[in-house]
């Protein structure tokens, strides 16, 4: 009788329960895909709006293409998570935040990647916008300086597969020298002046994409240009709010 009932487990009820879940996960892993399509509607729409700020007035493919991939879920904190895929920066761990899915592709949009770049963020959070860039990009040197959030973000990226991006904890004010010289580099927050080392370490041709204002209420999200005689070129592209760069620089 005991070896019946365990049978019965193992040829119906098990068999059962694994294609269930399997279901489960296919229309979930669904549900995920058409709300991050439904996300890059919003920030297409966004893009429109703001054209005349930015002169952008759609995203290219490319980026579009990334953003279509990552999984925002999973950089969010679990009581988040509803709030995945709506347009929005929200909070994440250590008082800080994931930024809002359209500036993140505005900023990949600004620096201009191919397959072929070597990028340096400066603030990896949650490793959101990193991640998108390496969908991109040939590698991606993302500096946090808040040491448990950057080591739980860099162990989240190598659980999730992301091997071109590497994570290390300090002060992005001074960039990152030994990788040095980026074809871009993006600052996700705000300074109160462009740090004169991230212009140094571009390359020429090389762009910098960052937020500067001293308070919150009064950012501009600028982007730099360097020429092929290391001349700068400053375009200032639209007004943001950003948490503030911290440091002892
Ligand atoms: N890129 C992030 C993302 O996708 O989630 C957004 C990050 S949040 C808006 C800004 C991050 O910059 C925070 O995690 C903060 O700790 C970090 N940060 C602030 N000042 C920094 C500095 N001087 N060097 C490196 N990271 C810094």
């Amino acid at each position: 009788m005991k070896l019946s009932l365990k049978k019965t487990l193992l040829r119906v009820v098990l068999p059962g329960a694994i294609v269930l879940i399997s279901i489960f996960s296919v229309f979930a892993k669904e549900d995920f895909e058409l709300k991050r399509r439904q996300m890059m509607l919003d920030v297409q729409q966004m893009t429109k709006m703001s054209e005349p700020y930015t002169g952008i007035e759609t995203m290219s493919q490319t980026v579009a293409d990334a953003m279509l991939v990552v999984p925002r879920h999973k950089f969010i904190p679990k009581s988040q998570r509803r709030y995945a895929y709506e347009n929005r920066a929200l909070p994440i761990t250590h008082s800080q935040t994931i930024s809002q899915p359209y500036i993140v592709a505005l900023m990949t949009e600004l620096a201009a990647v191919n397959s072929d770049s070597i990028v340096l963020e400066v603030g990896t959070g949650s490793g959101y916008q990193a991640a998108v860039l390496s969908e991109i990009v040939n590698h991606v040197y993302s500096i946090e300086i808040i040491e448990p959030l950057g080591l739980a973000t860099k162990s989240l990226l190598k659980d999730l597969g992301y091997d071109n991006i590497t994570v290390n904890i300090g002060d992005g004010y001074f960039g990152w020298p030994e990788h040095a010289p980026f074809d871009a580099i993006l600052v996700t927050a705000a300074a109160p002046h462009v740090p004169e080392a991230l212009l140094e370490q571009l390359k020429p041709g090389g762009r910098l994409v960052i937020p500067v204002g001293a308070s919150s209420l009064a950012q501009s999200l600028k982007l730099f240009i360097k020429g092929s005689n290391g001349e700068i070129q400053e375009q200032e592209i639209l007004p943001v709010a950003f948490v503030p760069l911290t440091g002892e620089h």
